[in-house]
């Protein structure tokens, strides 16, 4: 949906969408595989306009379903973002001596008028998605050797694998 700054009220605007997976997959650049399955959307926005800058504030909730990385099977994760946006229309930045600083790089652009916020909900909602999902903290994942999956029985296997699965916790820990 695209927004018309002229038609924000000086109180501000509040929307809230509920999207479906033809919206997401519509959206999704068709040369990129997606590795999941997007089920459903949750989106809130608070617009604000002083002058032409436009403020974007919102929050957005999706269900995706998408693969543990340790034990291959599909899991499906619950994912909450917040967001920001400060919106100047372009040809202000068009006409200036551009000197880039932090704040610019902060600043997005509209034109004729127009703020599509679909496509703020879609950057959004890839942001959320992790490159890395799973299924639990405690997911054993796969035998190493037998490729058995850990979490539903267990093999005879003798291997160091458990050295391997500590060394994945550790990392997932940094990460987060
Ligand atoms: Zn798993
Ligand atoms: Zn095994």
């Amino acid at each position: 949906m695209k927004i018309n700054v002229s038609n924000i009220p000086a109180e501000g605007l509040k929307l809230h969408f509920s999207k479906d997976a033809k919206w997401f997959v519509d959206l999704w650049p068709s040369d990129d595989r997606m590795n999941f399955a997007f089920h459903d959307a949750g989106l809130s926005f608070s617009l604000k306009k002083i002058g032409e800058t436009v403020f974007i504030e919102g929050k957005v909730v999706t269900t995706v379903e998408l693969e543990c990385c340790r034990c291959l099977e599909r899991t499906t994760k619950i994912l909450h973002g917040d967001f920001k946006y400060t919106f100047e229309p372009s040809r202000s930045h068009d006409n200036e001596e551009i000197e880039l600083s932090v704040e610019d790089l902060e600043i997005s652009y509209y034109d004729n008028d127009l703020i599509d916020l679909d496509q703020i909900a879609f950057e959004q909602i890839a942001l959320q998605i992790p490159m890395k999902a799973l299924c639990s903290e405690s997911c054993k994942g796969l035998c190493p050797q037998c490729g058995m999956n850990l979490n539903l029985s267990s093999c005879q296997c003798r291997s160091d694998f458990v050295d391997d699965r500590l060394a994945v916790l550790k990392d997932f820990k940094v990460k987060e």
